[in-house]
Protein backbone atom coordinates (compact mmCIF):
# COMPACT_ATOMS: atom_id res chain seq x y z
CA UNK A 1 0.00 0.00 0.00
CA UNK A 2 1.43 3.35 -1.09
CA UNK A 3 0.11 6.33 0.33
CA UNK A 4 0.20 10.40 -1.29
CA UNK A 5 -1.25 13.00 -2.56
CA UNK A 6 -0.56 12.08 -5.69
CA UNK A 7 -2.33 8.69 -5.16
CA UNK A 8 -4.75 9.16 -3.04
CA UNK A 9 -7.03 9.97 -5.30
CA UNK A 10 -7.00 6.70 -7.22
CA UNK A 11 -8.40 4.77 -3.99
CA UNK A 12 -11.66 6.46 -3.76
CA UNK A 13 -11.74 7.31 -7.88
CA UNK A 14 -11.46 3.28 -8.19
CA UNK A 15 -13.66 2.15 -4.69
CA UNK A 16 -15.94 0.24 -6.17
CA UNK A 17 -13.20 -1.95 -8.28
CA UNK A 18 -11.12 -2.61 -5.37
CA UNK A 19 -14.32 -3.31 -3.27
CA UNK A 20 -15.00 -6.16 -5.72
CA UNK A 21 -11.67 -7.26 -5.69
CA UNK A 22 -11.37 -7.23 -1.83
CA UNK A 23 -14.40 -9.48 -1.94
CA UNK A 24 -13.09 -11.76 -3.83
CA UNK A 25 -10.15 -11.93 -2.09
CA UNK A 26 -11.74 -12.74 1.36
CA UNK A 27 -13.95 -15.58 0.18
CA UNK A 28 -10.57 -16.87 -1.41
CA UNK A 29 -8.83 -16.58 2.00
CA UNK A 30 -11.97 -17.84 3.88
CA UNK A 31 -12.55 -20.65 1.31
CA UNK A 32 -8.59 -21.48 1.86
CA UNK A 33 -9.35 -21.88 5.64
CA UNK A 34 -11.16 -25.42 5.14
CA UNK A 35 -8.95 -27.25 3.69
CA UNK A 36 -6.82 -28.02 6.84
CA UNK A 37 -10.28 -28.85 8.31
CA UNK A 38 -10.83 -31.15 5.82
CA UNK A 39 -6.69 -32.98 6.71
CA UNK A 40 -7.85 -32.88 10.72
CA UNK A 41 -11.00 -35.50 9.52
CA UNK A 42 -9.16 -37.65 7.11
CA UNK A 43 -6.22 -38.11 9.35
CA UNK A 44 -8.97 -38.54 12.49
CA UNK A 45 -10.63 -40.54 10.57
CA UNK A 46 -8.27 -42.75 9.10
CA UNK A 47 -6.76 -43.14 13.02
CA UNK A 48 -10.00 -43.90 14.32
CA UNK A 49 -12.30 -44.81 11.82
CA UNK A 50 -15.00 -42.20 12.98
CA UNK A 51 -14.78 -38.51 12.99
CA UNK A 52 -16.07 -36.14 15.09
CA UNK A 53 -18.23 -33.08 13.17
CA UNK A 54 -20.21 -30.73 15.13
CA UNK A 55 -19.84 -33.04 18.21
CA UNK A 56 -21.60 -35.59 16.61
CA UNK A 57 -19.46 -39.08 15.67
CA UNK A 58 -19.80 -39.94 12.06
CA UNK A 59 -18.48 -43.47 10.50
CA UNK A 60 -15.35 -42.56 8.71
CA UNK A 61 -16.55 -44.80 5.28
CA UNK A 62 -16.83 -44.10 1.43
CA UNK A 63 -19.81 -41.64 1.65
CA UNK A 64 -18.19 -39.58 4.08
CA UNK A 65 -15.17 -39.12 1.59
CA UNK A 66 -17.21 -38.52 -1.09
CA UNK A 67 -19.57 -36.19 0.84
CA UNK A 68 -17.41 -34.59 3.53
CA UNK A 69 -14.35 -34.36 1.47
CA UNK A 70 -14.30 -34.58 -2.02
CA UNK A 71 -16.94 -32.85 -3.16
CA UNK A 72 -16.26 -29.88 -0.69
CA UNK A 73 -13.17 -29.66 -1.76
CA UNK A 74 -14.13 -29.43 -5.60
CA UNK A 75 -16.24 -26.95 -4.81
CA UNK A 76 -13.65 -24.92 -3.06
CA UNK A 77 -11.01 -25.38 -5.77
CA UNK A 78 -13.43 -24.30 -8.27
CA UNK A 79 -14.18 -21.08 -6.64
CA UNK A 80 -11.06 -19.92 -5.15
CA UNK A 81 -10.02 -20.40 -8.54
CA UNK A 82 -13.10 -17.96 -9.57
CA UNK A 83 -12.20 -15.65 -7.16
CA UNK A 84 -8.67 -15.35 -7.78
CA UNK A 85 -8.89 -14.72 -11.38
CA UNK A 86 -11.59 -12.06 -10.40
CA UNK A 87 -9.27 -10.04 -7.53
CA UNK A 88 -6.43 -10.37 -10.27
CA UNK A 89 -8.85 -8.69 -13.15
CA UNK A 90 -10.30 -6.10 -10.51
CA UNK A 91 -7.03 -5.10 -8.89
CA UNK A 92 -4.29 -4.87 -11.93
CA UNK A 93 -7.01 -3.33 -14.28
CA UNK A 94 -7.46 -0.66 -11.85
CA UNK A 95 -3.34 -0.43 -11.96
CA UNK A 96 -3.67 0.31 -15.66
CA UNK A 97 -6.00 2.60 -15.50
CA UNK A 98 -4.06 4.62 -12.93
CA UNK A 99 -1.04 4.01 -15.10
CA UNK A 100 -2.85 5.66 -17.98
CA UNK A 101 -3.81 8.36 -15.86
CA UNK A 102 -0.71 9.38 -13.80
CA UNK A 103 1.31 9.07 -17.01
CA UNK A 104 -1.26 12.13 -18.48
CA UNK A 105 -0.92 14.13 -15.89
CA UNK A 106 2.73 13.78 -15.81
CA UNK A 107 3.44 14.64 -19.46
CA UNK A 108 0.95 17.37 -18.94
CA UNK A 109 2.50 19.26 -16.38
CA UNK A 110 5.98 18.80 -17.28
CA UNK A 111 4.64 20.16 -20.85
CA UNK A 112 3.84 23.72 -19.09
CA UNK A 113 7.36 23.72 -17.57
CA UNK A 114 9.57 26.39 -18.38
CA UNK A 115 12.74 26.27 -20.64
CA UNK A 116 14.67 26.76 -17.34
CA UNK A 117 13.01 23.28 -15.86
CA UNK A 118 14.67 21.06 -18.45
CA UNK A 119 17.84 22.89 -18.61
CA UNK A 120 17.99 21.51 -15.38
CA UNK A 121 16.29 17.89 -15.60
CA UNK A 122 17.99 16.10 -18.27
CA UNK A 123 15.98 14.07 -21.09
CA UNK A 124 17.18 10.45 -19.61
CA UNK A 125 15.98 11.67 -15.62
CA UNK A 126 12.62 12.55 -16.49
CA UNK A 127 12.60 9.07 -18.72
CA UNK A 128 12.89 7.06 -15.42
CA UNK A 129 10.09 8.39 -14.09
CA UNK A 130 7.77 7.69 -17.13
CA UNK A 131 9.63 3.88 -16.65
CA UNK A 132 11.25 2.62 -13.54
CA UNK A 133 9.20 5.32 -11.06
CA UNK A 134 5.71 4.82 -12.30
CA UNK A 135 6.10 1.16 -12.36
CA UNK A 136 7.25 0.54 -8.99
CA UNK A 137 4.85 3.11 -7.90
CA UNK A 138 1.89 1.04 -9.41
CA UNK A 139 3.51 -2.01 -7.98
CA UNK A 140 3.25 -0.60 -4.93
CA UNK A 141 -0.74 0.41 -5.45
CA UNK A 142 -2.35 -2.81 -7.16
CA UNK A 143 -0.43 -5.27 -5.50
CA UNK A 144 0.55 -4.08 -2.49
CA UNK A 145 -3.39 -3.06 -1.89
CA UNK A 146 -3.89 -6.76 -2.47
CA UNK A 147 -0.90 -8.00 -0.49
CA UNK A 148 -1.54 -6.06 2.47
CA UNK A 149 -5.67 -6.88 2.92
CA UNK A 150 -4.97 -10.41 1.75
CA UNK A 151 -2.14 -10.54 4.18
CA UNK A 152 -4.27 -9.12 6.92
CA UNK A 153 -7.68 -11.07 6.39
CA UNK A 154 -5.88 -14.40 6.11
CA UNK A 155 -3.51 -14.33 9.04
CA UNK A 156 -6.53 -12.91 10.78
CA UNK A 157 -8.63 -15.94 10.23
CA UNK A 158 -5.96 -18.20 10.51
CA UNK A 159 -5.12 -16.49 13.90
CA UNK A 160 -8.70 -16.83 15.19
CA UNK A 161 -8.90 -20.77 14.18
CA UNK A 162 -5.35 -21.26 15.89
CA UNK A 163 -6.58 -19.32 19.03
CA UNK A 164 -9.86 -21.66 19.18
CA UNK A 165 -7.85 -24.85 18.83
CA UNK A 166 -5.35 -23.67 21.56
CA UNK A 167 -3.98 -20.04 22.52
CA UNK A 168 -0.46 -21.31 24.38
CA UNK A 169 0.58 -22.90 20.94
CA UNK A 170 -0.74 -19.84 19.14
CA UNK A 171 0.73 -16.89 21.56
CA UNK A 172 3.80 -18.84 21.46
CA UNK A 173 4.33 -19.03 17.39
CA UNK A 174 3.39 -15.21 17.38
CA UNK A 175 6.66 -14.09 19.59
CA UNK A 176 9.10 -14.40 16.43
CA UNK A 177 6.33 -12.90 14.28
CA UNK A 178 6.41 -9.66 16.40
CA UNK A 179 10.31 -9.86 16.33
CA UNK A 180 10.41 -10.06 12.50
CA UNK A 181 7.75 -6.97 12.03
CA UNK A 182 10.17 -5.09 14.50
CA UNK A 183 13.23 -6.12 12.33
CA UNK A 184 11.51 -5.67 9.09
CA UNK A 185 10.48 -2.17 9.76
CA UNK A 186 14.44 -1.02 10.46
CA UNK A 187 15.56 -2.85 7.25
CA UNK A 188 12.79 -1.86 5.44
CA UNK A 189 13.94 2.09 6.22
CA UNK A 190 17.96 1.25 5.32
CA UNK A 191 16.22 0.03 2.02
CA UNK A 192 14.54 2.84 1.00
CA UNK A 193 17.33 4.45 1.06
CA UNK A 194 19.19 2.13 -0.95
CA UNK A 195 16.67 2.06 -3.48
CA UNK A 196 16.77 5.95 -3.62
CA UNK A 197 20.22 5.79 -4.34
CA UNK A 198 19.60 2.98 -7.07
CA UNK A 199 17.45 5.18 -8.53
CA UNK A 200 19.48 8.11 -8.84
CA UNK A 201 22.37 5.89 -10.61
CA UNK A 202 19.88 4.42 -13.07
CA UNK A 203 19.07 7.81 -13.67
CA UNK A 204 22.85 9.11 -14.23
CA UNK A 205 22.98 6.09 -16.84
CA UNK A 206 20.09 6.81 -18.66
CA UNK A 207 21.24 10.63 -18.97
CA UNK A 208 24.64 9.74 -19.77
CA UNK A 209 23.12 6.87 -22.79
CA UNK A 210 20.60 9.31 -23.94
CA UNK A 211 23.22 12.23 -24.60
CA UNK A 212 25.70 9.68 -25.89
CA UNK A 213 23.20 8.65 -28.91
CA UNK A 214 21.96 12.22 -29.29
CA UNK A 215 25.53 13.14 -29.67
CA UNK A 216 27.13 10.22 -31.61
CA UNK A 217 28.17 12.09 -34.47
CA UNK A 218 30.22 14.33 -32.27
CA UNK A 219 31.91 11.33 -30.84
CA UNK A 220 32.43 9.44 -33.93
CA UNK A 221 34.19 12.88 -35.44
CA UNK A 222 36.21 13.24 -32.76
CA UNK A 223 37.35 9.22 -32.56
CA UNK A 224 36.10 9.67 -28.50
CA UNK A 225 34.42 6.32 -29.03
CA UNK A 226 36.85 4.99 -26.34
CA UNK A 227 36.63 7.92 -23.82
CA UNK A 228 32.66 7.48 -23.86
CA UNK A 229 32.94 3.67 -23.38
CA UNK A 230 35.08 4.16 -20.12
CA UNK A 231 33.11 7.27 -19.16
CA UNK A 232 29.36 4.34 -19.51
CA UNK A 233 31.58 1.57 -17.88
CA UNK A 234 32.01 3.85 -15.13
CA UNK A 235 28.12 4.78 -14.57
CA UNK A 236 27.63 1.29 -15.41
CA UNK A 237 29.59 0.15 -12.52
CA UNK A 238 28.35 2.61 -9.92
CA UNK A 239 24.52 1.62 -11.14
CA UNK A 240 25.71 -1.95 -10.37
CA UNK A 241 26.98 -0.98 -6.42
CA UNK A 242 24.06 0.76 -6.06
CA UNK A 243 21.79 -2.14 -7.48
CA UNK A 244 23.89 -4.74 -5.35
CA UNK A 245 23.95 -2.85 -1.93
CA UNK A 246 19.54 -2.84 -2.86
CA UNK A 247 19.42 -6.13 -3.45
CA UNK A 248 21.76 -7.11 -0.39
CA UNK A 249 19.31 -5.13 1.93
CA UNK A 250 16.50 -7.36 0.08
CA UNK A 251 18.13 -10.41 0.65
CA UNK A 252 18.95 -9.37 4.27
CA UNK A 253 14.98 -8.80 4.76
CA UNK A 254 14.22 -12.48 3.44
CA UNK A 255 16.81 -14.43 5.42
CA UNK A 256 15.30 -12.92 8.53
CA UNK A 257 11.77 -14.10 7.47
CA UNK A 258 12.52 -17.46 6.51
CA UNK A 259 14.71 -17.54 10.27
CA UNK A 260 11.63 -16.27 11.98
CA UNK A 261 9.12 -18.68 9.99
CA UNK A 262 11.08 -21.48 10.44
CA UNK A 263 11.46 -21.00 14.51
CA UNK A 264 7.74 -20.98 14.46
CA UNK A 265 7.53 -24.17 12.69
CA UNK A 266 10.08 -25.71 15.21
CA UNK A 267 7.91 -24.45 17.82
CA UNK A 268 4.70 -25.43 16.83
CA UNK A 269 6.35 -29.02 16.15
CA UNK A 270 7.87 -29.31 19.79
CA UNK A 271 5.54 -27.69 21.63
CA UNK A 272 2.42 -29.24 19.40
CA UNK A 273 4.26 -32.75 19.76
CA UNK A 274 4.46 -32.17 23.49
CA UNK A 275 0.28 -31.40 23.31
CA UNK A 276 0.07 -34.61 21.37
CA UNK A 277 2.27 -37.04 23.79
CA UNK A 278 -0.01 -35.39 26.52
CA UNK A 279 -3.61 -35.77 24.79
CA UNK A 280 -4.73 -32.44 24.34
CA UNK A 281 -4.41 -32.38 21.04
CA UNK A 282 -4.52 -35.65 18.85
CA UNK A 283 -2.57 -35.87 15.36
CA UNK A 284 -5.20 -34.54 13.33
CA UNK A 285 -5.41 -31.51 15.16
CA UNK A 286 -2.33 -30.86 14.78
CA UNK A 287 -2.30 -31.50 11.21
CA UNK A 288 -4.55 -29.09 11.56
CA UNK A 289 -2.77 -26.21 13.43
CA UNK A 290 0.26 -26.64 10.90
CA UNK A 291 -2.15 -26.15 7.84
CA UNK A 292 -3.62 -22.88 9.84
CA UNK A 293 -0.11 -21.70 10.61
CA UNK A 294 1.31 -22.69 6.68
CA UNK A 295 -1.39 -19.99 5.71
CA UNK A 296 -0.21 -17.46 8.27
CA UNK A 297 3.46 -17.76 7.15
CA UNK A 298 2.41 -16.32 3.34
CA UNK A 299 0.68 -13.20 4.83
CA UNK A 300 4.20 -12.90 6.95
CA UNK A 301 6.12 -13.58 4.05
CA UNK A 302 4.02 -10.85 2.54
CA UNK A 303 5.38 -7.95 5.00
CA UNK A 304 8.51 -8.03 4.20
CA UNK A 305 7.66 -7.98 0.56
CA UNK A 306 5.22 -5.26 0.98
CA UNK A 307 7.86 -3.19 3.14
CA UNK A 308 10.16 -3.82 -0.01
CA UNK A 309 7.45 -3.23 -2.55
CA UNK A 310 5.97 0.28 -0.45
CA UNK A 311 9.79 1.56 0.02
CA UNK A 312 10.59 1.53 -3.74
CA UNK A 313 7.04 2.79 -4.20
CA UNK A 314 7.22 5.58 -1.90
CA UNK A 315 10.66 6.57 -3.14
CA UNK A 316 9.47 6.78 -6.87
CA UNK A 317 6.44 8.99 -5.76
CA UNK A 318 7.96 11.35 -4.33
CA UNK A 319 10.43 11.60 -7.31
CA UNK A 320 7.04 11.89 -9.67
CA UNK A 321 5.26 14.38 -6.93
CA UNK A 322 8.46 16.75 -7.64
CA UNK A 323 7.82 16.68 -11.22
CA UNK A 324 4.04 17.08 -10.83
CA UNK A 325 3.94 19.70 -8.29
CA UNK A 326 6.67 21.58 -10.22
CA UNK A 327 5.61 25.06 -11.29
CA UNK A 328 6.06 27.15 -14.66
CA UNK A 329 8.47 30.11 -13.83
CA UNK A 330 7.04 31.63 -16.84
CA UNK A 331 3.35 32.27 -16.62
CA UNK A 332 0.34 34.83 -17.10
CA UNK A 333 -0.43 37.73 -14.66
CA UNK A 334 -3.43 37.18 -13.03
CA UNK A 335 -5.15 39.47 -14.92
CA UNK A 336 -3.20 39.18 -18.05
CA UNK A 337 -5.33 39.16 -21.38
CA UNK A 338 -5.78 38.08 -24.53
CA UNK A 339 -3.48 40.27 -26.88
CA UNK A 340 -5.79 39.83 -30.31
CA UNK A 341 -4.86 40.60 -33.20
CA UNK A 342 -0.88 41.42 -33.99
CA UNK A 343 0.36 44.13 -36.12
CA UNK A 344 3.83 43.38 -35.39
CA UNK A 345 5.20 46.43 -33.84
CA UNK A 346 7.91 45.64 -30.87
CA UNK A 347 9.33 48.14 -28.59
CA UNK A 348 12.73 47.38 -26.13
CA UNK A 349 12.59 49.79 -23.59
CA UNK A 350 15.83 50.07 -20.99
CA UNK A 351 15.73 46.36 -20.81
CA UNK A 352 17.96 44.04 -18.87
CA UNK A 353 18.29 40.49 -18.58
CA UNK A 354 19.90 37.90 -16.82
CA UNK A 355 19.18 34.25 -17.45
CA UNK A 356 17.95 32.62 -13.61
CA UNK A 357 21.01 30.81 -12.79
CA UNK A 358 23.30 33.27 -14.59
CA UNK A 359 26.17 35.95 -13.23
CA UNK A 360 25.72 38.82 -15.39
CA UNK A 361 23.31 40.68 -17.53
CA UNK A 362 23.08 39.50 -20.71
CA UNK A 363 21.25 42.06 -22.31
CA UNK A 364 21.90 45.17 -20.86
CA UNK A 365 19.93 48.53 -21.00
CA UNK A 366 18.20 47.53 -24.57
CA UNK A 367 16.18 50.09 -25.97
CA UNK A 368 14.86 50.06 -29.77
CA UNK A 369 11.82 50.23 -32.12
CA UNK A 370 10.75 47.76 -34.33
CA UNK A 371 8.02 49.16 -36.95
CA UNK A 372 5.10 46.68 -37.68
CA UNK A 373 5.73 45.23 -41.15
CA UNK A 374 9.32 46.24 -40.73
CA UNK A 375 12.23 43.88 -41.92
CA UNK A 376 14.93 43.56 -39.47
CA UNK A 377 18.33 42.21 -39.11
CA UNK A 378 20.19 41.66 -35.97
CA UNK A 379 23.46 41.37 -35.57
CA UNK A 380 26.46 41.04 -33.95
CA UNK A 381 29.21 38.72 -32.62
CA UNK A 382 28.31 34.79 -31.65
CA UNK A 383 27.64 35.13 -27.56
CA UNK A 384 26.79 38.71 -28.21
CA UNK A 385 23.01 38.18 -26.91
CA UNK A 386 21.19 38.10 -30.25
CA UNK A 387 19.10 34.39 -29.24
CA UNK A 388 17.90 36.21 -25.66
CA UNK A 389 16.78 38.69 -27.33
CA UNK A 390 14.29 36.79 -29.41
CA UNK A 391 13.75 34.47 -26.62
CA UNK A 392 12.24 37.12 -24.83
CA UNK A 393 9.93 38.34 -27.46
CA UNK A 394 8.60 34.95 -27.35
CA UNK A 395 8.31 34.88 -23.99
CA UNK A 396 10.79 32.30 -22.98
CA UNK A 397 11.97 34.02 -19.67
CA UNK A 398 10.45 36.28 -17.92
CA UNK A 399 11.33 40.35 -18.01
CA UNK A 400 10.55 43.28 -15.95
CA UNK A 401 7.71 45.37 -16.54
CA UNK A 402 7.61 48.29 -18.56
CA UNK A 403 10.51 46.98 -20.49
CA UNK A 404 8.90 44.78 -23.64
CA UNK A 405 5.67 45.92 -25.42
CA UNK A 406 4.28 44.50 -28.18
CA UNK A 407 1.60 46.64 -30.33
CA UNK A 408 1.90 49.07 -27.54
CA UNK A 409 1.17 46.09 -24.82
CA UNK A 410 3.15 45.31 -21.57
CA UNK A 411 4.30 41.46 -22.87
CA UNK A 412 3.36 41.06 -19.29
CA UNK A 413 -0.32 42.14 -19.56
CA UNK A 414 -1.04 39.71 -22.37
CA UNK A 415 -1.72 36.03 -22.51
CA UNK A 416 1.27 34.19 -23.23
CA UNK A 417 -0.51 31.85 -25.40
CA UNK A 418 -1.94 34.86 -27.32
CA UNK A 419 1.41 36.22 -27.93
CA UNK A 420 3.48 33.45 -28.93
CA UNK A 421 -0.04 32.56 -31.42
CA UNK A 422 0.86 35.97 -33.07
CA UNK A 423 4.80 34.44 -33.63
CA UNK A 424 6.20 31.81 -35.80
CA UNK A 425 10.09 30.99 -34.90
CA UNK A 426 12.38 29.16 -36.45
CA UNK A 427 14.89 28.02 -33.84
CA UNK A 428 18.67 27.54 -34.10
CA UNK A 429 18.75 23.99 -33.57
CA UNK A 430 16.17 23.39 -36.43
CA UNK A 431 14.53 20.59 -34.20
CA UNK A 432 12.28 18.39 -36.59
CA UNK A 433 10.05 15.29 -35.57
CA UNK A 434 10.32 11.71 -36.52
CA UNK A 435 7.59 12.56 -38.63
CA UNK A 436 7.02 12.70 -42.34
CA UNK A 437 8.22 16.00 -44.06
CA UNK A 438 4.95 17.29 -44.53
CA UNK A 439 3.74 16.52 -41.23
CA UNK A 440 6.61 18.47 -40.17
CA UNK A 441 5.93 21.17 -42.63
CA UNK A 442 2.35 21.59 -41.27
CA UNK A 443 2.95 20.88 -37.50
CA UNK A 444 1.69 24.72 -36.78
CA UNK A 445 -1.39 24.37 -38.63
CA UNK A 446 -4.28 21.98 -37.69
CA UNK A 447 -6.15 20.95 -40.74
CA UNK A 448 -3.93 21.90 -43.66
CA UNK A 449 -4.11 21.19 -47.22
CA UNK A 450 -0.85 19.23 -48.89
CA UNK A 451 -1.41 22.61 -51.27
CA UNK A 452 -0.33 25.17 -48.68
CA UNK A 453 2.04 22.56 -47.57
CA UNK A 454 3.57 22.57 -50.97
CA UNK A 455 3.43 26.37 -51.03
CA UNK A 456 5.31 27.08 -47.91
CA UNK A 457 7.77 24.31 -49.17
CA UNK A 458 7.82 26.87 -52.78
CA UNK A 459 9.02 29.27 -50.37
CA UNK A 460 11.65 27.63 -48.76
CA UNK A 461 13.04 26.64 -51.68
CA UNK A 462 12.72 23.18 -50.88
CA UNK A 463 10.16 21.44 -53.80
CA UNK A 464 12.81 20.36 -55.95
CA UNK A 465 14.27 18.99 -53.07
CA UNK A 466 11.06 17.08 -52.05
CA UNK A 467 10.59 15.78 -55.20
CA UNK A 468 14.13 13.68 -54.92
CA UNK A 469 12.76 11.84 -51.96
CA UNK A 470 11.25 8.36 -53.27
CA UNK A 471 7.72 9.43 -51.51
CA UNK A 472 8.03 12.95 -51.68
CA UNK A 473 6.36 14.95 -48.82
CA UNK A 474 5.34 11.76 -46.86
CA UNK A 475 9.07 10.92 -46.55
CA UNK A 476 9.84 9.80 -42.94
CA UNK A 477 12.12 12.02 -41.08
CA UNK A 478 14.39 9.84 -38.58
CA UNK A 479 15.59 11.25 -34.97
CA UNK A 480 15.80 14.34 -34.83
CA UNK A 481 15.66 14.63 -38.59
CA UNK A 482 19.15 13.22 -39.64
CA UNK A 483 17.98 11.79 -43.21
CA UNK A 484 18.09 14.93 -44.37
CA UNK A 485 21.29 17.71 -44.78
CA UNK A 486 21.75 20.58 -42.72
CA UNK A 487 20.75 22.84 -45.31
CA UNK A 488 17.02 20.73 -45.72
CA UNK A 489 16.73 20.92 -42.50
CA UNK A 490 16.90 24.18 -41.88
CA UNK A 491 14.63 24.88 -45.19
CA UNK A 492 12.19 22.62 -43.51
CA UNK A 493 11.94 24.76 -40.54
CA UNK A 494 11.64 27.90 -42.16
CA UNK A 495 8.56 26.11 -44.61
CA UNK A 496 6.93 25.00 -40.80
CA UNK A 497 7.33 28.67 -39.42
CA UNK A 498 5.73 30.53 -42.91
CA UNK A 499 3.08 27.89 -43.14
CA UNK A 500 2.05 29.87 -40.02
CA UNK A 501 2.06 33.26 -41.60
CA UNK A 502 2.11 35.07 -38.45
CA UNK A 503 2.13 38.59 -38.32
CA UNK A 504 5.39 38.53 -36.57
CA UNK A 505 8.20 36.07 -37.45
CA UNK A 506 11.44 35.53 -36.01
CA UNK A 507 14.77 33.42 -38.10
CA UNK A 508 17.11 32.73 -35.52
CA UNK A 509 20.51 31.84 -37.82
CA UNK A 510 18.44 30.12 -40.31
CA UNK A 511 20.04 30.39 -43.35
CA UNK A 512 23.67 29.44 -41.83
CA UNK A 513 23.38 26.47 -43.82
CA UNK A 514 22.34 26.90 -47.18
CA UNK A 515 24.04 28.05 -50.11
CA UNK A 516 24.50 31.82 -51.54
CA UNK A 517 21.87 30.74 -54.71
CA UNK A 518 19.44 29.12 -52.12
CA UNK A 519 19.62 32.28 -49.67
CA UNK A 520 18.44 34.63 -52.33
CA UNK A 521 15.74 32.59 -53.65
CA UNK A 522 14.70 32.41 -49.85
CA UNK A 523 15.12 36.41 -49.12
CA UNK A 524 13.12 37.66 -52.06
CA UNK A 525 10.52 35.17 -51.27
CA UNK A 526 10.34 36.39 -47.48
CA UNK A 527 10.29 39.49 -49.12
CA UNK A 528 7.41 38.99 -51.26
CA UNK A 529 5.12 36.98 -48.87
CA UNK A 530 5.84 39.02 -45.48
CA UNK A 531 5.26 42.13 -47.37
CA UNK A 532 3.57 44.03 -44.56
CA UNK A 533 4.19 41.82 -41.77
CA UNK A 534 7.43 42.17 -39.23
CA UNK A 535 10.01 39.69 -40.14
CA UNK A 536 13.38 39.32 -37.31
CA UNK A 537 16.61 38.05 -39.29
CA UNK A 538 19.34 37.02 -36.78
CA UNK A 539 22.40 36.70 -39.28
CA UNK A 540 26.29 36.20 -39.45
CA UNK A 541 26.64 36.73 -43.44
CA UNK A 542 26.27 40.08 -44.49
CA UNK A 543 24.57 39.07 -48.09
CA UNK A 544 21.71 37.75 -45.96
CA UNK A 545 21.08 40.74 -44.02
CA UNK A 546 21.97 43.97 -46.13
CA UNK A 547 18.59 44.65 -48.29
CA UNK A 548 16.50 44.83 -44.49
CA UNK A 549 14.75 47.55 -43.56
CA UNK A 550 16.89 48.15 -40.56
CA UNK A 551 19.98 46.47 -39.24
CA UNK A 552 20.42 45.98 -34.82
CA UNK A 553 24.05 46.10 -34.49
CA UNK A 554 24.56 44.19 -30.57
CA UNK A 555 27.90 44.05 -29.15
CA UNK A 556 28.19 42.65 -25.72
CA UNK A 557 24.65 42.52 -24.50
CA UNK A 558 23.90 46.53 -26.10
CA UNK A 559 22.49 47.64 -29.15
CA UNK A 560 25.58 49.78 -30.33
CA UNK A 561 23.73 51.02 -33.90
CA UNK A 562 20.46 51.15 -35.46
CA UNK A 563 20.13 51.68 -38.80
CA UNK A 564 20.52 50.42 -42.93
CA UNK A 565 23.64 48.45 -43.65
CA UNK A 566 24.72 51.55 -45.69
CA UNK A 567 24.25 53.92 -42.51
CA UNK A 568 25.63 51.23 -40.19
CA UNK A 569 28.52 50.51 -42.36
CA UNK A 570 29.97 54.22 -41.83
CA UNK A 571 28.51 54.95 -38.41
CA UNK A 572 29.15 51.54 -36.88
CA UNK A 573 32.96 50.43 -36.64
CA UNK A 574 32.48 47.18 -35.42
CA UNK A 575 30.06 46.21 -38.05
CA UNK A 576 32.23 48.24 -40.88
CA UNK A 577 35.35 45.57 -39.52
CA UNK A 578 32.91 43.07 -39.78
CA UNK A 579 31.72 43.78 -43.16
CA UNK A 580 35.29 44.42 -44.76
CA UNK A 581 36.46 41.23 -42.82
CA UNK A 582 33.97 38.81 -44.47
CA UNK A 583 34.85 40.78 -47.68
CA UNK A 584 38.22 40.02 -47.52
CA UNK A 585 37.57 36.14 -46.65
CA UNK A 586 35.13 36.35 -50.19
CA UNK A 587 37.78 37.67 -52.65
CA UNK A 588 40.41 35.42 -50.42
CA UNK A 589 38.08 32.33 -51.00
CA UNK A 590 37.25 33.30 -54.51
CA UNK A 591 41.18 34.07 -55.23
CA UNK A 592 41.75 30.58 -54.79
CA UNK A 593 39.25 29.23 -56.08
P1 LIG B 1 24.04 34.81 -29.47
O1 LIG B 1 22.72 34.35 -29.95
O2 LIG B 1 24.31 36.23 -29.81
O3 LIG B 1 25.17 33.93 -29.92
P2 LIG B 1 23.03 34.10 -26.87
O4 LIG B 1 21.86 34.96 -26.69
O5 LIG B 1 22.82 32.68 -27.24
O6 LIG B 1 24.05 34.79 -27.89
O7 LIG B 1 23.89 34.12 -25.50
C1 LIG B 1 24.21 35.30 -24.85
C2 LIG B 1 24.88 34.98 -23.51
O8 LIG B 1 23.95 34.33 -22.67
C3 LIG B 1 26.06 34.05 -23.62
O9 LIG B 1 27.05 34.52 -22.72
C4 LIG B 1 25.54 32.71 -23.16
O10 LIG B 1 26.56 31.99 -22.53
C5 LIG B 1 24.47 33.11 -22.17
N1 LIG B 1 23.37 32.15 -22.13
C6 LIG B 1 22.67 31.68 -23.18
N2 LIG B 1 21.69 30.82 -22.77
C7 LIG B 1 21.79 30.75 -21.43
C8 LIG B 1 21.06 30.05 -20.41
N3 LIG B 1 20.03 29.26 -20.70
N4 LIG B 1 21.44 30.21 -19.13
C9 LIG B 1 22.47 31.01 -18.81
N5 LIG B 1 23.19 31.72 -19.72
C10 LIG B 1 22.87 31.61 -21.01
Amino acid sequence: MIFGRHINRYYLRYLHFLLIGLGALIAVDYLQLIVPNLYQMVINGLNNGWVTVDGVELPFDMDFVLERICTPLLIIIFSMVAGRFLWRIMFLGTAHRVDEDLRNRMFDNARHLSQSYFQIHKVGSLMSLFTNDLESVLESFAWGFMMFFDALFLSALALTKMFRMNWQLTALSLIPTALLLASATVVGKYMMKKWDIRQEAYARLSDFSQESFSGIAVIKAFVKEAKELMAFRKLNEENEVANINHTKASVLLRVLVMMFVESVVCIILGYGGYLVWKGTFNAGELVEFIGYYTAVVWPVMAVSELIDMTSRGKASLKRIGELLDAKPDVVDAPDAKPIGPIRGEIEFKNLSFRYPDGEFDVLKDVSFRIEAGENVGLVGKTGCGKTTLVDLILRTYNVPDGTLFVDGHDVNSVTIHSLREGCAYVPQDNYLFSETIAENISFAVDGSTRAEVEEAATLADLYSNIQEFHQGYDTMLGERGVTVSGGQKQRISIARALMKNAPILILDDSVSAVDTQTERVILKNLRKTRAGKTTILIAHRISTIQEMDKLLYLEDGRITAVGTHEQLYETCPGYRKMVDLQKLEEEGGNGHA
